[in-house]
């Protein structure tokens, strides 16, 4: 934690506000470093699995250093992590994780790109993953964004030889890199992605090793390394002010979600990349050693780099606008090369050199940060030439509808701003991402459109084009449509600018319980994408269930605004499961879709657009007891979930513990890993154990195996030694070995059926070694394990219980899993099937 707060102060510096939509501002220098990229013909592609698996330090050298074209390509978007930030889990923490990549490649120069596969959690053996990732179309998809990018070189994290030693993901990655290298180039692989791309054969494939692959610094001191490629990634860049591994360690630390904020390094550092395929090349020190990276690489490029070669010699810091004519000259000889790909690479480039050594500023920024299909609004136009070079403006188009012709010299210094109207079309799509439009599978995303496959977001709806003309010659340059604005409390801001539904709404929990018959009301919040909104909504729910009224009319004033309206939902009579659905009806269009918007200030503002619904839960469950106190962990939504099926939940803040602050709760609920984040735990331990003498009911949900265990010995009342042992397979059997405990019996019976539906995994670090004063409850395994059987552990301690659990609770509540919600129930209640039974007897 203290690491992530001085990391965060880090980024502040580094990385001001939302610099994600806002216009890059160029340097001399940085002027001159682009100047240095386009004269380096050459891509790299470095592959691996997971947002943060990307070794920044290697990116940033390809990208800074060797000035190569450099790509990561992250086969997941990293969805089944947790959020040390906020609320997002799954697909909206895979949104956030795409912007904490894009925001990583912004500054160590990189390019971001993903397949279609979704991370559906852990997987123990790259066979599991493959099955569950549709090995055929995440394959595809790494074929075409190799045939795309065109690498030279593909660099990956993992080893392929090695399934079973990490996370399946990570092998799959290596495997899926390795066998992609052998059909990148044969027309007959994936042949209908010919259509829009061409074959290319890298010449190298490569394993990013290091001494952490084998065991230890000695180890690889040792290991033959005829066949690796070493250099010193620690350079330091004078014209940056920064060392390598500096601008390496602040891109990691855009992983904030996951906790990666960290210090920054210097100094000299080696890294080693094996061959794995491909020709070894004979200064190993050099990737692309053998490869042609100067401009002779294409037809008709010799022209072009004694050009562009003569002004990186002979570069003007003082005033880079006197190379302008120049730039020009090359780059209407760039127009003329037949080869598509390096054209296109290579004009976008000098595009942004040309616009640069002009001072030259465009600008297209809405004045509403969001608009409908079929809307209409003004979109403000800034252009200026702050250089004294001959510059003609020829006209600003937004699109075929909405061009602006007018021939203006624009003169030093002199701000032109125009107002265009901008006229969207019917059937302009949403700007939500483009993975989450459609409903995939656990483990693969739907996208229709190949053109969308590999991009790490969906492209902005609108351009600004602006028709210049250089000493007569003319040049297209083109803007995304953003919005700017300003907050008193943060300056200047860029967002996205954003075509959203006229209407959304939700319902605001995406899980309710109903614990008996009785029905509750539900809150609909409606949400105006548009002024002056009215309509009507029903809410849709499955056929036992009854809502009431059928529709309720609506009208919301001001785009932006809320309302909320009351629908009294009653569940049936028996157990039963299904979702209600809002749907809104404006002049007899429906709409059915709820928006979430994401906004932190290290990544641009996201709306997202996702299918409105909310699982409904009938369930018979028993329950004793009240008062539940709770100490947070590194946060679950364990106390909202047992709020829903009655609890009252208090917030136990772990400083305000002494003796007699803990009797009055019926049990006390320990949220996930928090004797790994609360260090007041330590000194409280002794309260909470005296707690369970005195009869109380103490529930420890998991902690990480690790450090903490040896400094921490005390965490339950007899030994207790935690593991890294899990079962993954969210399906996988489980036996009920202490079948007589109040546990399994009491208020709720659970059987091996209370173990259908959940999600994601069994559990987590369970313990492996216990004292005998603990029953182990269950047995579960993974296929081919042996039976784990510590995952639900219970002790009497003087008058009380102590329970310990690796089980997945904070996955499986929130999931709505009523087998979860029952177990959960009798660990509260154990203890008081004592005193029933007692006031029976005496009753
Ligand atoms: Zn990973």
């Amino acid at each position: 934690m203290r690491n992530f707060l001085v990391c965060c102060i880090g980024l502040l510096l580094a990385a001001p506000f939302s610099q994600g939509q806002a216009p890059k501002k160029l340097s001399s220098s940085d002027i001159y470093h682009s100047l240095q990229k386009l004269n380096f013909l050459g891509t790299a592609l470095y592959i691996a699995a997971h947002p943060d698996d990307e070794n920044t330090r290697l990116i940033s050298y390809l990208s800074n250093e060797v000035k190569a074209k450099t790509a990561y390509l992250s086969l997941t978007r990293g969805d089944g992590g947790q959020n040390l930030i906020g609320p997002e889990l799954r697909e909206l923490l895979g949104v956030l994780r795409t912007q904490e990549l894009l925001a990583a490649r912004r500054i160590d120069g990189g390019e971001q790109y993903f397949t279609r596969a979704n991370d559906f959690g852990y997987s123990k053996h790259p066979n599991e993953t493959l099955r569950v990732w549709d090995k055929e179309t995440v394959l595809g998809d790494v074929v075409w964004v190799i045939r795309n990018l065109k690498p030279d070189v593909i660099i990956n994290r993992f080893d392929h030889r090695t399934p079973g030693s990490t996370h399946g993901h990570h092998t799959s990655s290596a495997m899926l890199s390795v066998e992609a290298f052998d059909l990148t180039n044969d027309a007959k692989a994936y042949p209908e992605q010919l259509k829009s791309t061409s074959v290319w054969q890298p010449k190298r494939v490569f394993f990013n090793t290091s001494w952490w692959f084998y065991g230890s610094q000695e180890n690889f001191a040792k290991a033959d390394k005829s066949n690796m490629l070493n250099f010193d990634i620690g350079v330091y860049y004078p014209m940056k002010g920064l060392s390598n591994n500096e601008i390496a360690s602040m891109a990691s630390s855009q992983h904030l979600c996951q906790g990666f904020g960290r210090l920054t390094t210097r100094g000299s550092q080696n890294e080693y990349i094996e061959l794995i395929k491909g020709d070894l090349p004979t200064d190993k020190s050099n990737v692309f050693d053998g490869i042609d990276t100067s401009w002779s690489r294409i037809q008709g490029g010799e022209a072009i780099g004694k050009i562009l070669y003569a002004i990186e010699a002979d570069f003007d810091f003082v005033d880079p606008t006197q190379h302008l004519p120049q730039l020009v000259e090359a780059y209407k000889l760039l127009q003329q090369v037949q080869d598509t790909h390096w054209k296109k690479i290579k004009s976008k480039e000098l595009e942004d050199i040309i616009a640069a050594v002009s001072g030259l500023y465009l600008e297209a920024s809405a004045k509403e940060a969001f608009a409908n299909p079929a809307g209409k609004l003004k979109v403000g136009v800034e252009v200026l030439n702050r250089s004294a070079a001959d510059i003609i403006l020829k006209s600003i188009s937004l699109s075929a509808n909405n061009t602006l012709d007018s021939v203006v010299r624009l003169e030093e210094n002199k701000k032109m701003v125009v107002e265009l109207d901008l006229e969207i079309l019917e059937d302009t799509r949403y700007t939500s991402p483009y993975w989450l439009s459609e409903k995939g599978s656990l483990g693969t995303y739907m996208v229709k459109d190949q053109h969308l496959v590999g991009q790490a977001e969906t492209p902005r709806a609108f351009h600004a084009d602006f028709e210049l003309e250089f000493g007569g010659y003319t040049i297209h340059m083109k803007r995304p449509v953003v919005y700017r604005h300003s907050k008193p409390d943060k300056g200047e801001l860029y967002q996205p600018f954003e075509i959203l539904p006229e209407v959304t709404a939700r319902v605001m929990d995406k899980v309710i319980i109903f614990a008996d018959s009785k029905s509750k009301e539900i809150p609909v919040i409606v949400k105006a994408g548009k002024n002056d909104l009215s309509g009507n909504i029903a809410l849709d729910v499955p056929v036992d269930w009854k809502v009431s009224p059928e529709r309720i009319d609506f009208s919301i004033g001001q785009k932006g605004d809320e309302q909320t309206v009351i629908f009294t939902v009653e569940p049936p009579l028996g157990e039963s499961e299904g979702h209600i659905r809002p749907q809104v009806s404006i002049n007899g269009d429906m709409y059915v879709k709820e928006l979430v918007e994401i906004n932190y200030d290290h990544v641009p503002k996201q709306s997202i657009l996702l299918p409105s619904e909310t699982k409904v839960v009938r369930l018979n469950i028993q329950k004793s007891g009240e008062h539940i106190g709770y100490i947070v962990g590194a946060g679950d939504e364990v106390p909202e979930s047992l709020e829903q099926i009655g609890y009252k939940v208090h917030t136990i803040d772990p400083t305000s513990i002494q003796e007699g602050t803990l009797e009055k709760y019926d049990a006390i609920v320990v949220g996930i890993r928090a004797y790994n984040v609360v260090p007041e735990l330590k000194f409280k331990q002794r309260y909470l154990l005296d707690y369970v003498k005195e009869g109380g009911n103490l529930i420890v949900q998991y902690n990480t195996a690790g450090r903490w265990s040896k400094q921490f010995e005390n965490i339950a009342p007899y030994p207790l030694k935690l593991s890294r042992g899990r079962v993954t397979d969210e399906n996988s059997e489980v036996e009920i070995l202490a079948k007589r405990h109040a546990l399994v019996n009491f208020p709720n019976p659970i059987t091996e059926k209370d173990f259908d539906g959940w999600v994601q995994e069994r559990g987590l670090y369970f313990p492996e070694e216990w004292d005998p004063q603990f029953t182990p409850v269950l047995s579960m395994q993974d296929e081919g394990e042996s039976p784990k059987t510590g995952s639900l552990l219970v002790a009497p301690h003087g008058k009380g219980n102590y329970i310990y659990t690796g089980l997945s609770f904070f996955r499986e509540l929130p999931a709505g899993v009523s087998g979860a919600y029952k177990l959960f129930a009798n660990m509260i209640s154990l203890g008081k099937e004592k005193v029933e039974t007692e006031s029976a007897v005496k009753g």
